[in-house]
């Protein structure tokens, strides 16, 4: 069984797979599968760069995720070309890392994507698992963790798919408005749920 699980930024995605790790669940994180697909060697940074050019390297030859970004926030048709030649990568290497880690006999694993509705991720998952916060404590953690005030925070949510529509997706919800020891009896109580579910 494959567990979707999403949430806002800073809505505790990195922490509850973290817990569940700790009961033996392992994960794919889709935001480190995009970074790997346009490594260096990766035949999507070369088409990358065949279509833009050294202004999009970095002088090491890594992706120079800035000016990538400028160019398809400018460009709507550039934005698609691009998801074109990033997206089924992806796809594909979360696929073949799901299939690993259920051939190695995990119980069930999960998918951490904080774009698991937008990128249609949850096509590849069983279940969605949704982390939820009111967004007052999501703007709170972010600005706390990142280098960012709380009217970029509040940007960054406002931007972000509504609280609503990601909680009307969602099969299963954990509020992470508490402390990481109540987040953790949340996280065990769906470890039990889950191994049950893979027994036909
Ligand atoms: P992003 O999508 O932005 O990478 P995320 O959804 O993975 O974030 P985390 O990094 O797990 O979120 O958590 C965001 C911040 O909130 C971290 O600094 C984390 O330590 C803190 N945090 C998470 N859960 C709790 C909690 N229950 N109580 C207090 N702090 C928490």
């Amino acid at each position: 069984m494959i567990v979707g699980v999403t949430g806002g930024i800073a809505s505790g995605k990195s922490t509850v797979a973290r817990a569940f790790a700790a009961l033996g669940v392992p994960w794919v994180d889709a935001d480190d599968v995009a970074r790997e697909v346009v490594e260096p060697g990766e035949p999507a940074l070369r088409e990358i760069a065949e279509r833009y050019g050294e202004r999009v390297l970095q002088a090491d030859g890594r992706l120079n995720r800035r000016a990538l970004r400028e160019i398809v926030f400018a460009d709507e048709r550039e934005r698609r070309w691009l998801e074109s030649v990033t997206h089924p990568r992806i796809r594909q290497r979360i696929i073949g890392q799901l299939e690993r880690m259920q051939a190695e006999g995990a119980p069930y694993v999960l998918l951490v994507s904080p774009l698991l509705f937008e990128s249609r991720q949850s096509e590849l998952a069983d279940r969605c698992l949704v982390i939820d916060v009111p967004e007052s404590l999501q703007i709170a953690r972010t600005a706390a963790r990142d280098d960012v005030d709380e009217a970029q925070a509040r940007a960054i949510v406002a931007a972000q798919m509504p609280r609503s529509e990601r909680l009307a997706r969602a099969d299963d919800v954990i509020d992470n408005a508490g402390s990481e020891d109540e987040l953790a009896v949340q996280v065990a109580e769906l470890d039990r749920r889950y191994r049950e579910m893979r027994i036909p």
